[in-house]
């Protein structure tokens, strides 16, 4: 495999049959379907009053969200896997581990509603939050006394920077902090961050996992079963569960995941290289490309990466509207993940709620476009840049 993927990690063995076939054998359901029934119902009728099967209320468990739950957390290889209604909802539950003053250290390129979700809802409820760069030796300088978890997305959102898992566990097993990893970017066919010390993956699964951009839902994985048993008890009594019907569509998506993820990822290179070319580009960041700073090091804990690039156009916000606005194939949109092909220009798009000062300190300048790169034909991707790019 290393000589198709460009020298990163083999891809883990078995993972298609896995995404397909796992907790789904047509012999667990009552007409042996091949595809799982969804199980709607809200309530579960006892025999004796107080009697309760396995089930008594949807919010504590419902069988389809069970199913995609226990095929998430092997995916993760993980012990436990909780969803909830959205990536977001699932960072809540997060905040929900912690009390009043323990610390968050969180890398500072962090997707924007994180960022608002840490510094204008946590600090209410006494929880103190900085930022580090995305070198452990500068978590090792921010680490408090108080410092209970850290939080990071690897390749980073937007600038596609890339953290060192196995080196931060270390820093956070030190120091008795849980380790969160933000996966969306990559998905667990390419990053298992639990494999390389994390304590706790977090996902969007609005994202690459659903992949078709009509379900918002977010997850949490762990190996320890005692945070396990907390984050199911608080996925009930907090009431942020998914609906049985959005977990069935991931549970659909997510057949098709690692054929979706290998075409992001060859037209996201297509796309990095023919852009990193182009004269009316400055530069392109994006983990696949000898360019990148820290290509070594992402190929050491990826084993591929998925359709996220980003790259400074030549110009100022207004050249860089005018491209945005000669793009055909890809559309302007938030979000990212989809089979369709997606920009944004993040500045004023995801990150507007980020101080400006603290945006241009990241790279989120107005002249910087990131790609959410989809799984159209990569002729007609190249073919769209062209004739954008030629009209700026
Ligand atoms: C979208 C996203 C989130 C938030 O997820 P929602 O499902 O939109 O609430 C968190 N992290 C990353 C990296 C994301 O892309």
């Amino acid at each position: 495999m290393s000589n198709t993927n460009g020298g990163f990690l083999s891809l883990p063995k078995g993972f298609s049959t896995m995404a397909i076939h796992e907790e789904q054998e047509p012999e667990k359901w009552a007409h042996k379907e091949v595809i799982m029934p969804i199980s709607l119902t809200v309530s579960y009728k006892q025999s004796e009053p107080g009697i309760v099967k396995k089930y008594s209320h949807s919010r504590q468990g419902n069988p389809t969200r069970d199913v995609l739950e226990r095929v998430i957390a092997k995916m993760e290889n993980g012990n436990c896997a909780t969803c909830y209604g959205s990536g977001l909802g699932s960072i809540t539950t997060l905040l929900a581990l912690l009390k009043q003053g323990d610390h968050i250290l969180c890398i500072d390129d962090v997707y924007g509603g994180t960022y608002k979700l840490f510094t204008e809802v946590g600090t209410r409820f006494g929880v103190e939050v900085s930022f580090s760069n995305c070198n452990v030796t500068s978590f090792a300088k921010n680490i408090r006394s108080n410092t209970r978890m850290i939080f990071v997305e690897t390749p980073t959102n937007p600038t596609l920077q890339i953290v060192d898992i196995e080196e931060l566990s270390k820093l956070a097993k030190k120091h008795g902090a849980l380790l969160v990893v933000d996966n969306t970017f990559l998905t667990p066919y390419f990053q298992r961050p639990l494999v390389l010390g994390a304590d706790i993956v977090m996902h969007s699964l609005t994202k690459y996992m659903n992949g078709h951009s009509d379900v918002s839902m977010g997850a949490l994985v762990v190996k320890d079963e005692q945070i396990g048993k907390r984050l199911k008890f608080l996925q009930e009594h907090m009431g942020v569960v998914p609906s049985p019907f959005d977990c069935y569509q991931v549970l659909r998506g997510m057949k098709t995941l690692t054929l979706r993820m290998d075409q992001h990822r060859e037209n996201s290179l297509a796309v990095a290289r023919y852009l990193e070319n182009h004269p009316k580009i400055e530069k392109v960041l994006h983990p696949g490309l000898p360019s990148h700073p820290q290509h070594e090091l992402a190929k050491k804990q990826m084993s591929g990466h998925s359709g996220m690039l980003a790259a400074y156009i030549k110009g100022d916000i207004v050249t860089t509207k005018k491209f945005l606005k000669s793009l055909k194939c890809f559309t302007l949109a938030p979000s990212l993940g989809d089979s369709e092909s997606l920009v944004a220009l993040n500045a004023v798009m995801t990150h507007s709620g980020v101080p400006k000062e603290q945006r241009e300190k990241l790279g989120i300048t107005d002249n910087l476009v990131r790609f959410s790169v989809g799984i159209e034909d990569t002729e007609d991707l190249l073919a769209d840049l062209e004739q954008a790019l030629a009209q700026i």
